[in-house]
């Protein structure tokens, strides 16, 4: 199977692509997302790494395109290395220089029943599946801000599911929530998870940010509504919908 093959390409609507791996395990399987901006493109989240995620994506040539890490889990980091600007969460920095499995989850992921449904390459061996490290160019924290030339994004930081940073354009109503947020189970007992944190992000989210669509880690794109609700189930029950 080629990269074209591996990773599936839609218009996700706003200018933005969003990139998927059908046959990474569901658990597993994230949303990557391509945006053009007049002085340079952005990547958020760079997936499993399995194949090549460069020549899929509609580069142009000689214009740079930064990539960001939303948090350090495997299947937001894997491709991070074949980009020069690199950008992610300052918190987790250190972490970047090695991509630790204890960090990432890799080893988990080595250990899932079924961690592809269909064998990217024949021969592929998941044993000897690693991760290649990505230090971060661009530490951003909560204030930055990422400028793109024709729209920018104000960095926030959205603990709790793990220290992950958001990206919101707010003339446009856009939010690339990573997994603080999407429309699908929700995960909070990992040990890089912090639930009162997590409760805080809720709140911040319900009170401050209020985004026309979100474009979170896993699952469908939603709008500012739903993002309320999956948010208010979660102060009240304590898991997502
Ligand atoms: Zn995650």
């Amino acid at each position: 199977m080629s990269p074209a093959e591996w990773y599936r390409l839609s218009d996700a609507g706003c200018g933005v692509v969003r990139i998927t791996e059908p046959f990474v395990d569901p658990y597993y399987s994230a949303n990557l997302y391509f945006l053009r901006g007049r002085e340079r493109d952005l990547l958020v989240d760079a997936g499993m790494g399995i194949h090549p995620l460069r020549p899929v994506l509609p580069l142009t040539e000689g214009k740079p395109v930064l990539a960001l890490a939303t948090h350090i889990h495997i299947d937001h980091v894997g491709a991070l290395h074949e980009f020069a600007d690199r950008a992610g969460p300052a918190v987790e920095a250190a972490l970047f220089e090695t991509m630790p499995d204890g960090a990432t989850y890799a080893e988990e992921y080595r250990h899932r029943p079924t961690p592809v449904t269909q064998l990217p390459w024949p021969g592929f061996d998941i044993a000897s599946y690693r991760l290649t490290p990505a230090p971060l160019t661009m530490p951003l924290k909560e204030g930055d801000r990422l400028d793109l030339g024709d729209r920018s994004f104000a960095v926030l930081e959205l603990p709790g599911h793990s220290p992950c940073i958001a990206l919101f354009d707010e003339i446009n109503g856009i939010l690339f929530a990573g997994d603080a947020i999407y429309d699908d189970q929700l995960l909070d007992d990992m040990p890089c998870s912090d639930k009162d944190a997590y409760r805080a992000t809720m709140r911040r989210l319900i009170g401050e940010v209020d985004p026309r669509i979100v474009f979170g880690g896993h699952g469908e794109p939603f709008d500012g509504e739903r993002m309320r609700q999956i948010a208010r189930h979660y102060l009240e029950h304590g898991s997502g919908l």
